[in-house]
């Protein structure tokens, strides 16, 4: 099956998914959006009131934050592929709960299967706890690490912007750094291919 179409049956899935008590309140799921080939994955928290209606990740206030910080940074909105740790809204936007979140990981893993990005940015404290146990948003924002072959971005919730004016700028400035960090992993894996290459060149020598 091509990326495109498992993701479809991925969200086909999270729509019909019954595992956790989020069912009874939700009006849609919002299992994510963005194209199959995207090199960038952003994963927030969990759908709020106007995704719930809408279906659609990151289309209140924050979203149009993030909108705006991917648009400055030369990164389209259309280019990424947006979801979060729970596809169903929390009750008056609660935090998720850990059976929820329990639940809806497995979905999750399988878009970042599905999608391979080069890149995922966690958005706030929940999508940060998968890679970072324990760490403080404070203390690690914007700072990339490599895990399973991959660059992780943990970023602030662009909703904390909205909540804390004077984070606008620190998370404007988390996000200025993107473009670099892609050419970078770009290149990282340019090299690491040319070192494959060659040694399959050797390889092949070696039977000549
Ligand atoms: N906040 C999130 O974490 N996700 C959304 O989709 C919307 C707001």
């Amino acid at each position: 099956m091509d990326t495109e179409s498992t993701l479809k049956k991925i969200a086909e899935n999270i729509h019909q998914c019954q595992k956790c008590e989020l069912v009874h309140l939700r009006k849609k799921a919002v299992p994510g959006a963005g194209p199959a080939n995207a090199e960038i994955m952003l994963i927030g928290e969990g759908p709020g009131f106007h995704e719930n209606e809408q279906g659609l990740p990151f289309v209140g206030a924050s979203g149009k934050f993030l909108t705006q910080l991917l648009n400055d940074c030369g990164l389209p909105r259309d280019t990424v592929f947006i979801t979060n740790v729970v596809k169903c809204r929390p009750p008056s936007n609660r935090d998720p709960q850990e059976q929820e979140l329990k639940a809806c990981g497995a979905f999750l893993d399988k878009q970042i299967e599905a999608i391979n990005p080069l890149i995922i940015i966690t958005l706030g404290r929940f999508s940060m706890a998968r890679y970072f146990e324990n760490a403080r948003i404070s203390k690690i924002h914007g700072q990339a690490v490599w895990r399973d072959g991959r660059l992780i971005v943990p970023m602030y919730h662009p909703a904390a912007a909205l909540h804390q004016p004077k984070l606008r700028s620190v998370i404007m400035h988390d996000f200025a750094q993107l473009k670099d960090l892609i050419s970078i992993e770009k290149e990282r894996l340019a090299v690491e291919s040319a070192g494959e290459n060659k040694e399959d060149d050797a390889t092949q020598l070696s039977f000549f």
